[in-house]
């Protein structure tokens, strides 16, 4: 193995900010020293951060690469989504496996060990989808948990899809509470939006805007507080998924203010875009259908708001992205035929510094929401999402006065647009390690298909 020194830049973590060099032996970081100007150790690459920030990898703790969708599949596979994470400061992903309604969750897991091994240019792990909740697959979220799965996404929307019934959600809660696992829920009330879809569409209000019209904020705020309160009864803590609205937000402060195992997650696209995007003309508003979906601009300040105070903890991107031309196209003239999911995996990291540059948040803040936090709430800390010694050498020299200009025609996640086509952003990715390995050399791509490597998780760390 080789050791590389990382001389002069301002190292940043979630905790603090130091002038130091970083010294790297084998994959990990061994020692931090203040920055000097003799060489303090030997090493047999050193390469130069003056002027740069050098902080940890991101983790995107929320993607769904190759996912199936309404009869079509993400387009980023594992391969593409990740080299275009890295691209992105990103060096570690938790994407979510699938189990399938009727099938175990072994088998749905499997599955996506085959999708991932040998195509990851980054580190990896995963979330459990649960589709169907049943016995057997509560016995097997035991099993999971054992083998670092250790998080179980619920869906309160989608009814026929991966939609459980409270009873199931309340089984589910009550076996995490045994196993240490983490519930994660798409907190949306999909019965009764599914009316309103139904008749939106009877209507004819079939444009892109209006799937932001029935997907109520309310609708949001109303099984976010459901389910606190299942978590409650259950003894469960619950972590909650892309929040976009200020009265979803509102319920999980007033659980946190209780002391409450609650924790909230919120997306890029929810902070910088708003239902002006989903209004676009010519079924362009397509670009912008997620679930939960874009708000009133009116939300980001209460998202912001509650990023700085903690209420919400994590900023992830729900990566999940589908061409515009034949797959968001799917959904023309039936909004709700539009595969529902942006990209976003190669843009979280340089939006959430652009918040810095604009004094929204801190730069320790920035880290700390973007690496350290997700880290720790899926039990990959401190390997991933700081700089240390014994940590992996997940390193991002990131030059903070760059400009750029996103775009489809510059960017490389493997989708033909960009949902933040033309933004001006100060902060740019200079180069990328993972496990001390160069993947991105001064804005060359030199790392490959099957570095990456499976990473097995403990449990919630912000818990006992
Ligand atoms: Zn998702």
């Amino acid at each position: 193995m080789t050791t590389t020194l990382i001389r002069g830049g301002l190292v940043i973590t979630a905790a603090e900010e130091t002038h130091a060099d970083v010294l790297i032996d084998g994959g990990r970081i061994v020692a931090l020293a203040d920055h000097a100007a003799e060489l303090p150790w030997n090493a047999d690459q050193v390469i130069d951060a003056t002027g740069k920030y050098v902080i940890p990898g991101g983790v995107d703790a929320h993607t769904h690469m190759e996912m199936p969708f309404g009869g079509t599949y993400a387009s980023d596979t594992f391969e593409t989504g990740t080299r275009a994470a890295a691209w992105g400061g990103t060096t570690t992903i938790v994407d979510f496996a699938i189990q399938s309604v009727g099938s175990g969750l072994r088998e749905g897991l499997d599955a996506w060990h085959a999708k991932a091994e040998g195509n990851c240019a980054i580190d990896y792990g995963f979330h459990m989808i649960l589709a169907d909740v049943n016995e057997h697959s509560l016995k097997e979220m035991d099993a999971l948990v054992g083998e670092g799965v250790t998080s179980f996404k619920l869906f309160m929307a989608y009814p026929g899809v991966f939609y459980s019934d409270d009873g199931k959600i309340l089984r589910a809660m009550q076996h995490a509470a045994g196993n240490g696992g983490l519930i994660m829920m798409h907190a949306e009330n999909g019965i009764a939006i599914d009316v309103l879809v139904e008749q939106a569409v009877a209507a004819g209000r079939t444009d892109p805007r209006h799937h932001g019209e029935v997907r109520k904020a309310l609708l949001e705020a109303e099984a976010t507080h459901r389910a606190i309160q299942l978590a409650r009864v259950a003894g469960s803590p619950l972590y909650v998924v892309h929040v976009s609205a200020t009265e979803a937000v509102a319920e999980i402060t007033r659980a946190r203010d209780l002391g409450l195992p609650v924790f909230g997650e919120t997306c890029p696209q929810y902070l910088f875009l708003s239902t002006d995007n989903l209004a676009e003309p010519d079924f362009e508003g397509a670009k912008y259908v997620c679930s939960t979906p874009l708000r009133p601009a009116e939300h980001q300040d209460a998202l912001w708001r509650s990023l700085r105070t903690d209420d919400l903890s994590v900023v992830s991107t729900d990566h999940c992205p589908f061409c515009f031309t034949g797959q968001k196209e799917l959904g023309r003239g039936d909004f709700s035929k539009i595969p529902n999911g942006m990209p976003g995996v190669e843009n979280r990291m340089d939006l959430l510094h652009q918040a810095v540059v604009e004094g929204r948040i801190s730069r320790r803040r920035w880290i700390e929401i973007a690496c350290a936090a997700p880290a720790r709430m899926f039990g990959l800390y401190p390997r991933k999402g700081t700089i240390a010694p014994g940590a992996d050498a997940d390193i991002v020299l990131y030059d903070p006065h760059a400009e750029q200009v996103m775009s489809a025609e510059t960017h490389h996640m493997n989708v033909d647009y960009s949902a933040y086509e033309g933004r001006r952003t100060t902060g740019r990715v200079h180069t990328v390690l993972s496990r001390g390995e160069l993947v991105i050399d001064g804005r060359r791509y030199v790392g490959h298909a099957g570095h990456g490597r499976y990473q097995p998780r403990g449990t919630c760390q912000y818990l006992g």
